[in-house]
């Protein structure tokens, strides 16, 4: 439930509902809004706790949030949460671009990736060294070496990198060494994995699962929030649906809506989302359009001999022209690139 103080509220009388609230038990978090405050409550229900704060001097009313997910909706906090990487923030003016291959294969292309995507204008690099394959005789990542990669490669060009994390077992190794951690799309209801996160102190990106509902989705995202982890970072990155002709369907009315549900940052991954790097660059444009926080997009020096998802990476080149073409979208939303 959320307690709305009235607007003529006092600093001592919204002191006095926190403290009661901590002594009944419950978790807070505080929403100072320019009108009033909003103070979320955190725990399990008990009868009549709303009566008693009902009458609490400065409260205006109590209100139940009635969707299922409570700590990501945006009932329990009314503004937008931004997460920060570094120098990176999602969820503020900026359109974060996020590129990298698909999968850390050597240093070198790691390496060249990384200076090309830098210089072109991303503001984090990504590269899978943990990869959760369809086939389990396809290229299974690097693992720990690809970690190590990662990480001399991200220090010397000087850019923040994300990846997956597969393992609840692996949390900890991958929190090492990533500036941020991913829960690829297979993973999404990994309930240990997501809570294992939800533990540490790391942003997170949260990948829409294959065949997700929003609703799932958010549900996903409230495991990692109940820990105490609020560094979430949503993406949708296309579901299944009955057409085949792109690899997934990308769904971009998830965004707005995603937006009025919840406060968490939202990225969108049209290379994941369609499959083919024709589509990477409109959908895009698109996805900008609608008010995302950020993309990810999945790059390659050498797409054709990429040891995965080559059919929907962009060599360098087009990694740029994608650049140029979503920037007028960004400017006339007057956002920032
Ligand atoms: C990825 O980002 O490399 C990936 C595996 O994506 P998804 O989990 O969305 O399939
Ligand atoms: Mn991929």
């Amino acid at each position: 439930m959320i307690v709305v103080m009235n607007g003529k509220a006092s600093e001592a009388q919204i002191r006095h509902v926190q403290e009661k609230l901590r002594e009944w038990g419950f978790g807070i978090h505080l929403s100072q809004g320019v009108e009033r405050t909003i103070i979320g409550v955190i725990g399990q229900k008990k009868s009549g706790i709303m009566e008693s704060l009902e009458v609490m001097d400065g409260v205006e009313k109590v209100v139940p949030i009635l969707q299922p997910f409570k700590l990501s909706s945006r009932e329990f906090k009314p503004a937008t949460t931004t997460v920060t990487v570094g120098n990176v923030k999602f969820g503020g003016e900026k359109v974060v671009l996020i590129a990298g291959p698909c999968a850390v294969e050597t240093e070198d292309q790691m390496l060249e990736t990384a200076k090309a995507v830098k210089q072109a204008g991303a503001s984090m690099l990504r590269g899978g060294a943990f990869k959760p394959r369809t086939s389990p005789y396809a290229f299974q990542g690097l693992e720990k070496e690809g970690l190590q990669i990662l990480k001399s490669v991200s220090r010397e060009v000087g850019i923040s990198f994300v990846t997956e994390v597969v393992n609840p077992m692996e949390v900890e190794l991958v929190a090492e060494y990533a500036d941020m951690l991913q829960v690829g799309a297979r993973n999404m209801q990994n309930f240990t994995l997501l809570r294992e996160i939800g533990k540490i102190n790391k942003p997170v990106i949260l990948k829409r699962g294959l065949a997700a509902t929003v609703e799932e989705w958010l549900m996903a995202a409230e495991y990692i929030l109940n820990e105490g982890n609020y560094q979430v970072v949503l993406c949708e990155r296309g579901i299944r649906t009955y057409e085949t002709a792109t690899r997934n369907t990308l769904d971009l009315s998830a965004v707005p809506l995603v937006k009025r549900l919840s406060h968490l940052p939202i990225l969108v991954d049209p290379s994941h989302g369609t499959g083919k790097r024709q589509l990477v660059t409109p959908l895009s444009r698109a996805a900008i359009a609608v008010g995302c926080d950020g993309l990810l997009i999945e790059v390659h020096p050498n797409p054709e001999n990429a040891l995965s998802d080559g059919p929907q990476s962009l060599n360098f080149e087009e990694f740029r022209n994608l650049m140029a073409d979503i920037r007028p979208i960004v400017q006339v939303l007057g956002r920032d690139l």
